[in-house]
């Protein structure tokens, strides 16, 4: 029997080592889940690194890792601190990163970090190939591993492989402006099958194959070395069951409330309305012009002044890169500033916390709040949106939405915006907040709906179906 691979940057698993101890943790991240079926339930395995630099462990103690990571049918790809810092933190962060979500200003071109990102591409190939058996599928993840599937498929052409990518492929116009755009392309193309999010970003990355490759592109399939390679979109779901159980486990009784959970139902009771805003610290999420269009929102209604709070809650991210550290200065301040522009004795406009929470606080959050508002620059999909309305159990809440998230694509029955119009900003959030809840319960039924019926099991055996189809495809050409 065939098995399939799969390959991502990180393990789904955390490892901790303390003094003689060796702890080995599976994450319960959405991507893990949604490989269930694929990983855990068949013969699969799941290559990627460890989170350990390899240079930090003995000879000893790196078998050992390897070996306790085999339990959980891990193999680890072995990557030192100068692979982390120039593959990692340099090259996917600081040069693809930027340029895919459109921040052509940050993105740094280094020739030194692009020969790191080759080269741990290519340790990441020698391991799938270390454990690759004639005829297996591999499904590669996101924009860390744009060259591997051309690495296996030169090495082992009988090989079915997949990619995926998270985050959006850029318009033509962005893309052209990258130093080493056809290697990347020609990286990508490896796959027999090429998935994103949404049909926008499909459509961008064929205007790039078409006019840099120069190849033929009919409909979503591309002729390359005699082999068709199919292009689709399969926007990533949640696991809408374990959101929206977990949403009616603290409506019950049965759960003992936590302080956060107390806090928020004070707040309400004053009847004042809650905000919500959820992301990582990153510059694509809109963070500071968020902040800047609900200073616009109190100054232009005023009525909502000790009426409305804003709980903002920033993940730490990616710290050691400056444009980071100067991101969450900014928010710092602006926050700061508009706290002390507003306040008075018994209101704070905006609750900020810097730092990361647990699942059931993440939970009483959700369900605590009137209106969510989550409303980045530009985002492959965004989650955070979708687990909002998984929680939403009791019907009401409005999600107002970046026009510019992948998940905007479905999820029409929010309000979607554009994030850096101050009025289109301000307008909605009023409409949100004066909403009949009638029409609350309308848009929300739809949207719960569709993320259940699409979520992420079902996304992960879409994919799968789909690249199953296109060996046999294959099959029958040959
Ligand atoms: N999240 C988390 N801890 C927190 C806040 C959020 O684990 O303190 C999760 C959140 O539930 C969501 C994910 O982080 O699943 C963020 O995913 P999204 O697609 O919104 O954005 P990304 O961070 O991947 O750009």
């Amino acid at each position: 029997m065939n098995k399939t691979i799969i390959v991502s940057n990180r393990l789904p698993l955390q490892v901790s080592i303390q003094e003689n101890s060796l702890e080995i943790s599976p994450s319960v991240g959405g991507l893990a889940t949604g490989m269930k079926s694929v990983h855990s339930e068949g013969k699969g395995i799941w290559v990627g690194w460890s989170g350990i630099p390899e240079n930090e462990l003995s000879p000893e103690l790196s078998q050992k890792v390897q070996q306790e990571i085999r339990k959980e049918k891990c193999v680890s790809v072995p990557l030192d601190n100068q692979d982390i810092e120039e593959y990692y933190e340099g090259f996917s962060n600081r040069a693809l990163w930027p340029l895919f979500h459109y921040f052509m200003e940050y993105t740094n071109f280094e020739q030194q970090e692009w020969e790191a990102y080759k080269r741990v591409n290519e340790k990441f190939a020698k391991v799938v190939i270390d454990n690759l058996d004639d005829g297996d599928t591999v499904w590669v993840h996101d924009y860390q591993l744009l060259l591997l599937p051309q690495l296996i498929k030169d090495q082992k052409p009988n090989t079915t492989i997949g990619f995926f990518l998270h985050i959006p492929f850029p318009s033509y116009e962005i893309f052209r402006t990258f130093p080493w755009r056809q290697e990347i392309l020609k990286g990508m193309l490896g796959s027999d099958l090429l998935g994103f999010h949404t049909y926008d970003y499909e459509r961008h990355f064929l205007s790039s194959i078409k006019r840099i490759l120069r190849l033929d592109v009919n409909f979503n399939e591309i002729n390359y070395h005699d082999r068709m390679i199919k292009v689709d979109s399969f926007p990533m779901g949640i696991d809408y069951d374990k959101y929206r159980n977990a949403a009616l486990k603290h409506h019950s009784d049965s759960l003992e409330k936590s302080d956060l959970r107390k806090r928020l139902e004070e707040h309400m009771i004053e009847d004042k309305k809650l905000i919500l805003s959820i992301d990582r610290m990153d510059y694509t999420k809109g963070i500071p012009t968020r902040i800047k269009a609900f200073e616009f929102f109190l100054d232009t209604y005023p009525e909502y002044k000790e009426k409305v709070r804003l709980v903002m809650l920033a993940v730490p991210s990616r710290s050691n890169v400056p444009q980071y550290q100067k991101l969450k200065r900014e928010t710092d301040e602006l926050v700061g500033r508009i706290n002390g522009k507003f306040a008075t004795v018994s209101w704070t406009p905006i609750w900020y916390f810097y730092r990361s929470l647990p699942f059931e606080d993440l939970i009483d959050l959700y369900i605590s709040s009137d209106v969510a508002l989550i409303t980045p620059i530009r985002d492959g999909m965004n989650l955070v949106a979708k687990e909002y309305v998984a929680t939403r159990t009791q019907g009401n809440g409005v999600l107002v939405l970046s026009e510019m998230a992948g998940a905007s694509k479905e999820m029409n029955e929010a309000l979607l915006i554009n994030p850096n119009s101050y009025e289109d900003f301000a307008l909605n959030l009023k409409r949100a907040l004066t909403m009949p809840l009638k029409e609350q319960e309308t848009r929300m039924k739809f949207l719960q709906k569709r993320l259940k019926r699409y979520d992420v099991e079902k996304w992960a055996n879409e994919f799968f179906k789909s690249l199953e189809e296109t060996k046999q495809v294959r099959n029958t050409t040959i």
